[in-house]
């Protein structure tokens, strides 16, 4: 046996792709690198895998250029990204009858979504007899272990997910990616007979030959490329970044002083495509305070930021109904108003509210939006101003975002729409549609950018244009109920009335299962980045 047995001597492996699109710190891939002499890297269309079920033109795209991204680094060492069509079983079986897979790797999918797929695949590799290198990297800790270390439950707070999460000690280290062998690295036959359940594409297909999107209309496009070269380089600047305002005394500026209008900096979409790594972000930005600051900086930078991803990724882990609200425990049962009109209006940005449709234009052109412009809109569509379900909102967040992510955006929808944070639903810090965009961009350049028909409209006004005399409407080409919508709320009496109706359901609280929710204050300045927030403050539970 052994040397005489071809098989024994040649194990062949087949990493799969899902999130996890990057070579670097790649510890499931290096490990299969490391076990099989021939490896077969590959991506399946299964219509599911990488957020594929609800996605619009741009994310698509965004997919498409980090696979043509692997592509192309694999080409420069003889191998190739092979891409594929069809159930994940019947790929697999494939290079298992075809090839001969003897081992399949990839990197954990953590969210209860994915689950059903990959039991299916476990079990079926189990019954074939192939070997399953599964590893943690999606993440800086793995949730499981949290949850363990918590008594068995998620953390219902930040501030609890933060303490438990360091007790367990910092996130491992990014692992060294294996070099790649042109004699390693395989190639696939892409001719299949006809009738086949798998189709193999002969390089990475179009949006165009996948799903029937275009790209939206309006003047703006994507502006983030998408791939693990393209990741890369933005770490490198944005590391510069924020090193640049740390030796000024600014922690956190993308927080802090949120730039609407500036060159794209945000790494979001590569986090959630798996194009960058979460945790050689983390260690290079901590080495980076470290050095700078005398101070063991984790409460102090952006890596902040990467705790919050996590800890809407471990709430989720045990809850397939996130993304829900009535089957979902965590989430409180609030009887939204369901108004299809409104919500096309908005998500069309043809409110009336120049920020708020600003940001909505903003996200379908180019599939991003600043924090200060999700929270805006999110907190306009539910319990600010419409009072629509915020599922109805994520939804169209899902389709548009390139970051967008099942748990993370779930998360945050529940967060602002104070469907899973019980104890501030009697709060007065609704986001006012009209003074929270003046404070964080009051040059109103960021409206003029993405609602054309406000251009010239004087920047006293430009935040509500309905308050401008006739004549100055007139003079700026623009009157409003003509040029541009009529506010479809008036915000004063809605968010008067919305916030009665929260104080109601907050009195019939008590008898609630246990819910998450801010651990105070401090929490909610956090998150909406009003400056003056702090960590130490959250950790005090302020
Ligand atoms: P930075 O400030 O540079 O933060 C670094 C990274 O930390 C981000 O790239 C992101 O991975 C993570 N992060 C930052 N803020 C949050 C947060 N509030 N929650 C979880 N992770 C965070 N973010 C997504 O990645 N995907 C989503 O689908 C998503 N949906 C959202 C929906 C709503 C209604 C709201 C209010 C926020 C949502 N966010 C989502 C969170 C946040 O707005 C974005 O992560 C952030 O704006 C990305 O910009 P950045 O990379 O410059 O962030
Ligand atoms: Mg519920």
């Amino acid at each position: 046996m052994g040397q005489d047995d071809p098989m024994m001597a040649k194990p062949v492996g087949v990493h799969w792709f899902r999130h996890g699109l990057r070579l670097h710190d790649n510890p499931a891939l290096t490990d299969l690198l490391a076990t099989c002499s021939t490896v077969y890297l590959m991506f399946i269309f299964d219509g599911e895998s990488g957020g594929t079920r609800l996605i619009g033109y741009n994310r698509f795209k965004f997919l498409l250029e980090s696979l043509e991204d692997l592509d192309g680094q694999l080409a420069t060492h003889g191998g190739r990204l092979v891409t594929a069509r069809g159930d994940p079983v019947d790929v697999l079986n494939m290079f298992r009858v075809d090839y001969g897979m003897t081992h399949l790797s990839f990197e954990q999918d953590c969210e209860p979504v994915w689950l059903p797929r990959d039991d299916r695949v476990r079990a079926w590799c189990q019954q074939q007899g192939v070997t399953i290198i599964e590893r943690i990297s999606h993440t800086l800790w793995d949730p499981a272990e949290v949850i363990d270390a918590n008594g068995g439950e998620p953390p219902l707070t930040f501030a609890m997910f933060h303490q438990v999460a360091m007790s367990i000690g910092l996130p491992p280290p990014p692992v060294q990616a294996a070099p790649l062998d042109s004699r390693q690295l395989a190639r696939v036959d892409t001719d299949r007979p006809h009738g086949h359940p798998v189709e193999l594409f002969p390089r990475v297909p179009a949006v165009a030959d996948l799903k029937p999107l275009s790209p939206p209309a309006g003047e703006h496009q994507k502006r983030y490329v998408g791939g693990e070269t393209h990741a890369l380089y933005l770490l490198g600047e944005r590391i510069a970044y924020e090193e640049a305002a740390l030796s000024r005394g600014i922690i956190m500026p993308n927080q802090y002083c949120p730039d609407l209008l500036g060159p794209p900096r945000s790494l979001s979409a590569y986090l959630r495509h798996g194009c960058l790594s979460v945790r050689r972000m983390y260690h290079m930005l901590q080495k980076v305070f470290r050095a700078i600051m005398d101070v063991n900086g984790h409460s102090l930078s952006i890596c902040l930021q990467l705790i919050w991803r996590e800890f809407f990724y471990t709430m989720s882990v045990n809850n397939p109904y996130y993304d829900q609200m009535e089957p979902n425990p965590i989430c409180l049962n609030i009887r939204w108003r369901s108004d299809a009109r409104q919500l096309k209006q908005w998500t069309l940005g043809q409110t009336g509210y120049p920020f708020i449709d600003a940001a909505m234009r903003q996200l379908v052109q180019e599939g991003w939006i600043h924090h200060v412009a999700r929270n805006a809109a999110s907190c306009f569509l539910t319990r600010g101003d419409l009072w629509i379900s915020w599922v109805d909102g994520l939804q169209v967040f899902y389709e548009h975002l390139l970051d967008a992510d099942w748990s993370v955006s779930a998360g945050n929808w529940m967060w602002v729409s104070s469907s899973a944070f019980e104890k501030f639903l009697d709060t007065s810090d609704i986001i006012s549609p009209v003074a929270y965009g003046r404070m964080f961009e009051p040059t109103g350049e960021y409206i003029r950018r993405y609602v054309p028909e406000l251009r010239r409209m004087p920047t006293e006004y430009v935040f509500s244009p309905w308050e401008a005399p006739l004549e100055v409407q007139r003079e700026a080409g623009c009157v409003v109920g003509e040029d541009y919508p009529c506010r479809i709320v008036d915000h004063q009496v809605a968010s008067r009335h919305n916030c009665k109706k929260m104080k109601r359901i907050a009195q019939q609280l008590d008898s609630c299962p246990p819910h998450c929710m801010p651990s105070g204050h401090a929490e909610v300045k956090l998150f909406l980045g009003v400056p003056g927030a702090s960590l130490e403050d959250v950790l005090a539970g302020r």
